[in-house]
């Protein structure tokens, strides 16, 4: 397959780049390196320099259209997006302009391309809103109220993928992802506490739990999302997915396992709590395990490990 990867050298996407490389796809990655990192693909660039194609372009460049055309891939795995939801709040006009103007660049690059699919990177710790506890874990049926302007990006954009399906026939797949975790993740992201914890740990600084720590998250890990784009190439036409583990983590949980990990014996410290912050959420995949026969399975001790021994490799 030749495949095209937006934001493919970002935390998710070069992970998506060297999976797609190790089944023998053929890769183009489409980056402005605003966040992501040439050293994520350094390993695919030593390894299968022939087969990854980078291209240093910014999805809001009308250009990025005509390149997509010119690439003519199969499948385009759309991940760039401005990804920080206070960054949205802050600036949602720059937020719309990269998620909803960008993303369209894209369509009309796979349109003219003849693409056959795109799957999309949408966010399920935002699109859903403030979800009632007692419907966690939260299924695909439940409203989509987000409260943030990177949550209606994301969520705008799947009409827009819905529509170009109408219209031309170009099949789509949105995977509304949990919290991804894992290795060559930068702070910034839905799940940057897992990295933020991994620096403080490692560098023996005391790490800060905002709130009392009981607040829950739905941690899934790099590899297994990977597994669920990979998957979403050849099924689950025409929908969206919850892509999680359906299991609520609190941050004191996620302290634990990660003190453990890195063998420290300290307890956390505690904050006031952030305003604007989610109090509960996780994810059902039921959809994504009869569609896609996809479910998460690497354990939070797992993942986590993997994060401390990453972060060690880099001291
Ligand atoms: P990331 O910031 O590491 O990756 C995003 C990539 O997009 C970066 O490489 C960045 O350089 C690139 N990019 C940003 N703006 C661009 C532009 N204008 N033109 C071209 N490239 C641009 O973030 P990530 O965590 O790997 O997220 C990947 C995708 O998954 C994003 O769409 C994000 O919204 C979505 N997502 C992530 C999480 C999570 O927990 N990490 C959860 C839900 C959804």
């Amino acid at each position: 397959m030749r495949a095209l990867v937006t934001g493919g050298a970002g935390f998710i996407g070069s992970t998506l780049v060297d999976r797609l490389l190790a089944e023998g796809h053929s890769v183009d990655v489409v980056d402005n390196l605003s966040a992501g990192k040439l050293s994520n693909l350094a390993d695919a660039r030593a390894d299968r320099s022939n087969d990854l194609h980078i291209h240093q372009v910014d999805i809001r460049d009308a250009a990025v259209a005509d390149l997509i055309e010119r690439l003519k891939p199969e499948v385009v795995f759309h991940l760039a997006a401005q990804a920080d939801v206070r960054v949205s709040v802050a600036d949602p006009i720059l937020d719309a302009s990269i998620n909803i103007l960008g993303g369209i660049n894209v369509l009309e690059g796979a349109r003219k391309a003849g693409t056959r699919k795109i799957v999309f990177a949408s966010s399920g710790g935002t699109i859903y809103g403030e979800p009632d506890p007692a419907s966690l874990p939260v299924t695909e049926s439940a409203p989509h109220r987000p409260e943030s302007p990177y949550g209606v990006s994301k969520k705008v954009f799947s009409d827009y993928l819905h529509a170009y399906r109408t219209l031309y026939g170009i099949e789509y797949t949105a995977l509304a992802l949990a919290n991804v975790y894992g290795p060559r993740q930068d702070p910034h992201g839905e799940a940057g506490v897992v990295s933020i914890f991994a620096g403080k740990l490692l560098a023996g600084e005391p790490c800060t739990i905002f709130g009392d720590g009981s607040q829950t998250r739905d941690f899934v890990f790099v590899d297994d999302v990977v597994d669920a784009f990979v998957r979403a190439a050849t099924r689950g036409d025409g929908i969206l997915f919850n892509i999680g583990t359906g299991r609520e983590t609190s941050v004191n949980e996620l302290y634990t396992s990660m003190a453990a990990a890195a063998g420290v014996a300290d307890a956390a410290t505690y904050a006031p709590a952030r305003t604007g912050e989610l109090d509960r959420i996780a994810l059902s995949a039921a959809k994504a395990a009869v569609h896609l026969g996809w479910k998460s399975w690497t354990t939070l001790d797992d993942g986590t490990q993997a994060v401390i021994d990453w972060a060690r490799s880099g001291l």
